[in-house]
């Protein structure tokens, strides 16, 4: 079994690895290595003007980081729970 690590806007497995810049494929946030301790921080890079506070409240309220992300998202498979 791989191990995965956990995205941090949306809490399941999809990252290869912590920080490596991937695009989760279940909210859309890109993993820059925000986490708990820096998440109200809007870090104007690869997430653009979203905190990592923001896209997890974004993706508890519509399933996306941002809904603009909404058409490009999908569901997470019980391999990432
Ligand atoms: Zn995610």
């Amino acid at each position: 079994m791989e191990t995965r690590f956990r995205c941090p806007c949306c809490g399941y497995r999809t990252l290869e690895a912590p920080g490596a810049l991937a695009l989760c494929p279940v909210c859309w946030w890109e993993d820059d290595g925000q986490e708990d301790s820096d998440a109200a921080e809007v870090r104007l890079t690869v997430n653009g003007a979203l905190s990592l506070d923001e896209a997890r409240e974004h993706y508890a309220r519509c399933g996306a980081a941002h809904p603009r992300f909404l058409p490009y998202v999908r569901k997470p498979q019980t391999t990432e729970l």
